[in-house]
């Protein structure tokens, strides 16, 4: 049995609910709302305690801010976000700082979210002294312990983030995120600025993590190399939606929306489930999320869509394996 498979038998470590991300577009010399960008727009998933729901689309998709909104550092406009019973979608600053131990983010660039001013003994220590979880006495066994976690040497911690190379970073990075003993961490594009083989290295570090201190994570990239190899369930995103979701296996190798068959298409590796099968091609760029198009959003470019497409939004019903289009 697959994780994802045993986890639904157990409540959703967290559970959106229709929720929405808008930013608003100003104009003028007194910064007038003319229109909102709608970056997330009536998403809803749950993720199970241990797994790692895997969440691609291309840039602008809105992913980036789903993630963001999670941890807050976006505010929603509407919707739910239930984080073990709570719904922190309203919390406000104040009380999400004490969820901050549960809840933890790992950024796209290395090279910028570390400090540069700061040696690492004091960007591990940081986190530890502002919510005081270990006592001063021991927090440089712990600064220890964290860099072992990551497979880094105890000598790191006296350098700066400018003597590491992207990887080695990242790591940092990963300890940093790691510090507060965390339920789940969104990794938001983790090994995007890596190369190929740094980014294996970093991967297979993060899935040791997780099974060493039950972690659960959304996982979020542009390609689906990646968020195959660590992902048990997929959901795949176009302009401010979900449009399909699934087992990995299912999406991977039985995918029914004609966007995930394009992401697919574009996917380097041979996929031997759908050789033989027709290439879907994209044609012209992601629409503007400001002005989305009509009825379902990939109607601009979906070389099968139909009348009903510009007119009637397809809806994504629950089920293990979930499809927004007509034609499904
Ligand atoms: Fe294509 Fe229509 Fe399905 Fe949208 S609903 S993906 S336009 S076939």
């Amino acid at each position: 049995m697959s994780n994802a498979e045993v986890n639904k038998k157990v409540q959703p470590l967290i559970e959106v609910k229709n929720l929405k991300t808008y930013y608003p577009i100003k104009r003028g010399i007194i910064s007038r709302t003319v229109g909102y960008v709608k970056a997330v727009d009536g998403v809803s998933f749950k993720i199970y305690p241990g797994e790692t729901l895997g969440l691609v689309g291309e840039s602008g998709c809105g992913k980036s801010s789903m993630g963001r909104t999670l941890i807050k550092l976006e505010h929603p406009n509407e919707g739910e976000i239930i984080f073990e019973g709570q719904d922190i979608a309203k919390y406000s600053n104040k009380e999400m700082l004490k969820l901050r131990s549960d809840i933890q983010i790992i950024f796209q660039d290395p090279y910028s979210s570390l400090n540069p001013r700061k040696r690492v003994s004091e960007i591990l220590s940081e986190p530890l002294k502002v919510h005081n979880t270990v006592p001063a006495d021991q927090i440089s066994k712990e600064v220890d312990r964290l860099l072992a976690s990551v497979d880094l040497q105890k000598n790191a911690k006296n350098r700066y983030p400018n003597e590491f190379s992207g990887g080695q970073r990242q790591r940092i990075g990963i300890a940093r995120a790691l510090a507060l003993k965390p339920k789940f961490i969104i990794c938001d594009e983790p090994v995007s600025a890596l190369d190929v083989s740094t980014q294996a290295q970093v991967l297979n570090l993060l899935k040791g993590l997780q099974k060493e201190f039950n972690l659960t994570f959304l996982f979020i990239a542009h390609g689906l190399g990646a968020v195959k190899y660590v992902s048990d369930r997929i959901a795949v995103m176009y302009l401010g939606k979900i449009v399909e979701i699934g087992t990995t296996d299912e999406i991977v190798n039985n995918p029914q929306h004609p966007y995930t068959k394009a992401l697919l298409s574009a996917y380097p590796v041979p996929n031997p489930h759908l050789r033989g099968k027709k290439r879907v091609i994209l044609e012209g760029d992601v629409p503007s999320p400001a002005n989305p198009p009509s009825g379902c959003r990939f109607h601009t470019r979906c070389p099968y869509a139909k009348d009903i497409c510009s007119k009637e939004e397809p809806e994504l019903k629950d089920g293990d394996h979930a499809v927004a289009c007509h034609l499904v």
